[in-house]
């Protein structure tokens, strides 16, 4: 079980993105530039998590229209495009 929540970070000049398990109140610097990060998002799934894959199979819903897998943070099924309503529903 992974308790930690990794981090999407951002170099706003340069654009480069790390992935990290970033803590609360800690500064973040790019190694190549010594430029701060900024937090750009959580990376599914969040924790705690038995999984680190973002594309683990407890990570994907079944579209209600086409019955194909797709992610769990996704509105639009990305086979057939329609939109899949709110998890859980
Ligand atoms: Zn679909």
């Amino acid at each position: 079980m992974s308790t930690s929540q990794r981090y999407r970070l951002r170099n706003p000049s340069s654009g480069r993105e790390i992935v990290t398990e970033a803590k609360p109140n800690e500064i973040y610097v790019d190694h190549d530039s010594g430029e701060e990060l900024e937090v750009v998002g959580k990376l599914l799934p969040l924790a705690p998590s038995a999984s680190r894959l973002p594309w683990a199979v407890e990570n994907l819903r079944v579209c209600p229209w086409c019955s194909q897998l797709a992610q769990k943070d996704l509105n639009d099924c990305p086979t057939c495009g329609r939109r899949m309503g709110p998890l859980g529903a």
